[in-house]
This record gives C-alpha cells, structure tokens and sequence, in this order.
C-alpha cells in the first residue's frame, strides 16, 4: 500500500493504477462500516484508493471538528490488512485554498432535514467529495446508505457535472444490537450506548408495522417517536421518497425513513431504505 499525503503525489500514483479503481472517501477512525465499503470496492475493482480527511467546511460552528476521533496509525494498519492500494492523507491546505470557487448543494434537498439542522454541512460535504472525486478519478466511488441525504446529493452532483464515476450505494452495517455503527459512538459511554438503540428499535418497529399492511407515514412516525422517548430530543423523524420528497404513505422498494437523535450531546443518524 502506498501512502501519499498530497494532491501531487496521489495523482501521480493515481496514473499508475492499471485498470479499474473504486474510491472510498472517509474521515477516518475507521469501523466495519468502512471496512464494508472498502472490502465492496475491493470485490468491483483492479484498485482501491481510500482518503481519510476531516473536512472543516462540513462542520458548522460549535460541531466536533476540533474533538472528532482521529486513529492515523489503525486506520493505516486496517487499510493496509484490507489490501487498499493508494492511502490518501490530505491536510487542509493541501485540499483547499483562501477564497476559492466552490458549489452549493440545492436549495431544496440539500437544506432539508439534515441540511436544515446542519444548515451549510451538505455544501462543504459537495466541495471536498468533487475535489476527491476530481484527484482520484475513480471508475466507481463507494458510500453508506446511513448517509442517505449524502449519497443522494453526491449522485446527483455526479450526474449534474458530467463526472465519469459510478456511484454505489453500500448497505448500513449494524452491532449486534442493532446500533448503525459510526466514528462519533465513541463518544458514548455505557448506558448512551444502550438508550442510542432506540433509534434502530425505532426504524424495526416501523419494518414491522409496514409488514403488518400499515402504510400511513402519520401512524409509523407516531409509534416511532414513542420509542424514541428514550433519547434527549430527537431532531426529525421523516418518511421520504427515493428523492427525498416527504410521502404522505409509504411507497414500497420507493421509501426511506430517517431519523436523527441526541444522546446526551452526541448527535446520531440512522434509517431504512423500504
Ligand atoms: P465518514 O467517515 O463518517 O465520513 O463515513 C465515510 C463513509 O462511510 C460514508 O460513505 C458513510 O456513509 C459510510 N459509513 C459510515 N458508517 C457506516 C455504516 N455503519 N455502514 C455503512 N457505511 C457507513
């Protein structure tokens, strides 16, 4: 595995990639989930190229950029056991420079739900995923449905440049206990971890009554927001189509349902895609 730490060294070990690469882009501290897209992109490609970047223009003001998990030398390691080609470890400065051009995320779609608690987070997060996008020129690029709004926006950004680059959607990979693994439950102790689940027993109660032929997204959301009681407060439960417009009932193999809680002050994601 090659590690590089600059725009002009990954390009130049880029162009000597034969064959296909997939790309995973992440913010390190790496966990299975990771290792899920990585071990897909492994499966699909010639290649593989894996960044690891905390991208500042994606946190907004008081988020956890300064506090957010950083393990370099695991993550090495894992990338390395993973059989990951090009490591890519970018600073800041290499990745951006002082008033530069950059694009939004639209008005709509990028400024609902997550983007209107996080209001400016999908705009940074389109910046730094085009640059990567850009540096790494890979044929297919790997990202979590977790992320769903995400990946929704990044696929759209991609048909909207033109960028010669498939997107594939990877499924959530879950604890045992259900818990949609990510970097920031490490700041959980033991008894948020326990009370984090109510937002998976959340989305498992709302499977069931979808199986049992309910289909209004008022009664799932109701039943839903009892669960999750059990957090400190819950930023939005919504129920939206493949395009992220809101769905009044459920659309089968056309729904996903999100929803996003604190424990205590760690803020948490989760859905299904129905
Ligand atoms: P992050 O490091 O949190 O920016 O995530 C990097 C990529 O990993 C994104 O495409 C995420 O959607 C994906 N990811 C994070 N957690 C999970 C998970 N539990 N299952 C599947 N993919 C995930």
């Amino acid at each position: 595995m090659r590690v590089v730490h600059n725009t002009d060294e990954l390009k130049e070990a880029r162009a000597r990639l034969d064959g296909s690469v997939g790309f995973v882009p992440t913010m390190g501290a790496l966990h299975d989930g990771h290792i899920s897209l990585i071990k897909n992109a492994k499966e699909d490609n010639d290649n593989v190229i894996v960044s690891i970047f905390v991208n500042p223009t994606q946190f907004l003001e008081g988020e956890d950029l300064d506090s957010y998990p950083s393990k370099i030398e695991a993550d090495t390691k894992i990338c390395e056991l993973a059989g990951v080609d090009i490591l890519f470890l970018p600073t800041k400065n290499d990745m951006y420079e002082e008033n530069e051009i950059s694009i939004g995320a639209p008005a709509i779609q990028g400024y609902i739900l997550e983007g209107e608690k996080r209001p400016g987070h999908f705009d940074g997060m389109l910046q730094i995923v085009l640059k990567l996008l850009i540096l790494s020129a890979p044929t297919r690029a790997y990202f979590g449905k977790k992320d769903a709004q995400q990946l929704s926006l990044i696929t759209q950004m991609v048909r909207s440049y033109f960028l010669n680059v498939e997107v594939i959607p990877c499924d959530i990979i879950r604890d045992k206990n259900g818990l949609a693994l990510s970097s920031r439950n490490k700041y959980l102790d033991a008894e948020g971890t326990t009370r984090a689940l109510c937002l998976s027993k959340s989305l498992t109660k709302a499977t069931h009554q979808i199986i049992s032929g309910e289909r209004k997204s008022s009664v799932i959301k109701k039943e839903m927001l009892n669960i999750l009681q059990e957090a400190d407060s819950v930023d939005y439960v919504a129920i939206v189509d493949r395009d992220f417009n809101d769905l009044e009932n459920i659309e089968i193999e056309n729904s996903i349902i999100l929803v996003a809680a604190w424990i205590g002050t760690t803020r948490l994601i989760d859905n299904i895609w129905v």
